[in-house]
Parts: C-alpha cells; sequence; structure tokens
C-alpha cells in the first residue's frame, strides 16, 4: 500500500479573536466557565497581547488546559514583512485559505497610523487603483479585520495597550485592499473591538473609515460607529467621475454630498475629508478647484490632496508639483484645509492605491481537492 500524500490538517480548534464581547461571553458560558472569565480573557488578548493560553496566569493552570484543547486565541500568518527606506512598514498577512491581504504602519512625528485592509482585493474597479485590477476573493471576517492591528502591536512591541500619546500605533484608517462599506457588518464588529476601552482603546476620534461612496451605508456608519469619515472624491463632474471611481453610476455626486451633510458625527471639531488623487491633465485644473470648493460648500470638510502613485500598467500619470499647489491653494483660500498626502513607502509598494495581494478565487477544481483532502 502506497503511503498517503501529506495534507495539512487544518487546526480545528475556534479561534476567539474577532469574537465582540458579548459572543465571548456566550461562548465561555456555553464552555462552563464562570461569567468573569470572558472578561478576564478579554483583557488578556486585547490588553495584553497574550497569543497563548498558557500566558493568562491569572487564570487557573486547569482552565488554561481546558481552553487550549478548545480555542486558539487566533493571529494571521506573517507572509511578509517589509519596511521601507522612511520608515513604513508593510505586512503580507496569511489566513488559513491562503488568501492574502496588506496591513501599511506608517509612522509620523506625532502619531502612527495603521491602513488596514476590509476585503481581498475589492469589487470596484477605480480606474487609479491598484487593488481595483484584483478580482475579490472574498470579504475578511471581523477577526482578520482586527487580527491587522494585532499583528502591528505584536510587531512594535506595544503589549500593555494603554492610550497614551507616545505609542506607534495611534491612529487607526480604513484604507487598505477593499472597500469597508462592503463589509460593514464585519469592519464594524472589528472597529468596536478596536475602540473597547478594555482592548485596544483607540478612540472612534482616532479612526477613519474611507469610502468610494456607498451612499446607503454613510449613514449607518455614523449611527453605529461614529468614526470619521474620508470621501474618495477624485472628480467634480458625474462625467467624470463616473469613468474614475464607476460606483458613481449607481450614487451620483449630488447624492453621495448629501449623505455627507447628513453625516451624523460631522461638525468643525470633526470634519469630513474628501480625497482627491492628482492625475496629471485629468482632474487637477484650476477650474476644477474652483468646482470642488462650490461643491462642498456648506459641508465641514477638509481636502487631502493625493499625488497619484504608480503601479505596473497604470493609465496614469501623477500632476506636477505646480498644479498640485495651485489647486490647493484654490481649496485653501475657500477655507478649507488642503494637506498634500506626502508618499509614504513606495519603494515597497505600500502608498495609497499600490496594495495587491497574489491572491485569486481557487479554481473548482482546486477546491473540489481540498474538499476532499479534509477528513
Ligand atoms: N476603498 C476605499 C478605501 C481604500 S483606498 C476607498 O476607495 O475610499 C484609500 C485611498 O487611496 C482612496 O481615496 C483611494 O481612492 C486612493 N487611491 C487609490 N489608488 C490610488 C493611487 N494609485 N494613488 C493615490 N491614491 C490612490
Ligand atoms: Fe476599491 Fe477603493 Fe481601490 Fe476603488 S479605490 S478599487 S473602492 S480599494
Amino acid at each position: 500500500m502506497t503511503a498517503p500524500a501529506a495534507v495539512t490538517i487544518p487546526d480545528p480548534r475556534r479561534p476567539l479573536l474577532g469574537l465582540s464581547r458579548q459572543e465571548l461571553a456566550a461562548e465561555m458560558a456555553a464552555f462552563g466557565a464562570e461569567p468573569f472569565r470572558a472578561r478576564q480573557l478579554w483583557q488578556w488578548i486585547y490588553n495584553r497581547g497574550a497569543t497563548e493560553f498558557a500566558a493568562m496566569t491569572s487564570l487557573s493552570k486547569s482552565f488554561r488546559e481546558r481552553l487550549a484543547e478548545r480555542y486558539v486565541v487566533g493571529r494571521p500568518g506573517v507572509a511578509r514583512d517589509l519596511t521601507s527606506l522612511d520608515g513604513t512598514r508593510k505586512w503580507l498577512l496569511r489566513f488559513p485559505d491562503a488568501q492574502e491581504i496588506e496591513t501599511v504602519h506608517i509612522p509620523e512625528e506625532d502619531r502612527g497610523t495603521l491602513c488596514v485592509s476590509s476585503q481581498v482585493g475589492c469589487t470596484l474597479t477605480c480606474k487609479f487603483c491598484h487593488t481595483g485590477t484584483q478580482r475579490l476573493v472574498r470579504n475578511l471576517e471581523a477577526g482578520e479585520i482586527v487580527g491587522q492591528v494585532m499583528v502591528a502591536r505584536d510587531a512594535l512591541n506595544e503589549w500593555p495597550a494603554t492610550p497614551d500619546g507616545n505609542r506607534q500605533v495611534t491612529n487607526v484608517v480604513m484604507m487598505g485592499m477593499g472597500e469597508p462599506l462592503y463589509n460593514f457588518e464585519n469592519v464594524a464588529k472589528a472597529l468596536k473591538i478596536v475602540m473597547d476601552h478594555e482592548g485596544l482603546s483607540i478612540s472612534k476620534r482616532k479612526i477613519t473609515l474611507s469610502t468610494s461612496g456607498v451612499v446607503p451605508m454613510i449613514r449607518r456608519c455614523g449611527e453605529e460607529l461614529a468614526v470619521n469619515l474620508a470621501i474618495s472624491l477624485h472628480a467634480v463632474t458625474d462625467a467624470l467621475r463616473d469613468v474614475l471611481v464607476p460606483l458613481n453610476k449607481k450614487y451620483p455626486i449630488a447624492e453621495l454630498l448629501d449623505a455627507c451633510r447628513s453625516y451624523p458625527s460631522a461638525n468643525n471639531a470633526r470634519r469630513i475629508t474628501f480625497e482627491y488623487v492628482m492625475l496629471k491633465g485629468v482632474n487637477d485644473s484650476p477650474a476644477e478647484a474652483r468646482e470642488l470648493v462650490r461643491l462642498i460648500r456648506g459641508i465641514p470638510a477638509k481636502v487631502n490632496l493625493i499625488p497619484f502613485n504608480p503601479w505596473p500598467g497604470a493609465p496614469y500619470e501623477r500632476s506636477t508639483e505646480a498644479a498640485i499647489e495651485v489647486f490647493g491653494d484654490i481649496v485653501n483660500a475657500a477655507g478649507y484645509a488642503s494637506p498634500v498626502r506626502t508618499p509614504r513607502g513606495q519603494d515597497i509598494m505600500a502608498a495609497c492605491g499600490q496594495l495587491k495581494s497574489d491572491s485569486v478565487k481557487l479554481r473548482r477544481s482546486q477546491m473540489l481537492q481540498q474538499a476532499a483532502a479534509t477528513p
């Protein structure tokens, strides 16, 4: 008889990462643990960053052993870890189904921002975005989203997670791969975990969700999460936005701006960010800058100008510095802050719009093979 082919047997134990507080409490109740155990576990996982039950010394040894038989804490695997010359760091994370995503840490003088992905790839096909050339493979689960913050804190040695100014992960932006409002349930669950005061404790004021304009979900985002909102506007006419951000055909500029006007957490202290990628000769004229300020009048807003970041085969070029300056000055003179986003981590393809993983949908034949190999 020939020996069976080697197969990796998936870990049957359930990961706790990504369960809401209520779900963790229910899971522990069903497991027969006293109610306060769920809270202790929560603190070990999200405040202390424990990755093994054995390290959770306030729990009895026998309880820790029982937990380890049934559960794992859970972490995405780090497939690649790159650091840019400018200090930006990018992790390629791999999940048990072999799908991959990227997470980026951008250190600055007064803060550190973690750029988190919400999907493997993206169903949308914005013309200037590298991720948009990748077919959507799937939504990320809540544990895979919060797992990105955990991996960054592990790598940067940031446990326990006390909220003070000197940390390297002070801000979270949902600006990595994917459209977060097309995966709202999982994004919302993950961000509630990230905000929890007994855990990672990153305030909603330090979290920004960027959307290409999924109008029906914007209100829910404001009501349920009250995080800062960023809108990928990029054009001031529907004719051009239809081309750059094809979702505009479904939710045109006027509807998008109406949703911004009624965004529950927008006020002068917490303004909506309009992101505007600067594409040479496409959307960067002074007339377009004037039209932009006319469009957003009345919205507490700032405009973030993003010099286009190239990627292999991209159909656009970056605007000249002079064009970006003129554009920014017009917006600024109208009373809106118009910072230019410095491209970071370009040498490791970590800048805005450059993220992409090689994940592709498994062919049906491969899936059948895998299913047959699973006991
Ligand atoms: N899907 C969401 C969030 C991810 S993209 C969204 O579209 O808003 C984060 C920001 O980078 C968006 O404003 C996006 O339009 C911008 N972006 C995409 N490709 C880019 C590129 N090549 N150069 C500069 N910015 C880009
Ligand atoms: Fe998707 Fe955002 Fe890229 Fe558009 S810009 S393809 S919505 S990730």
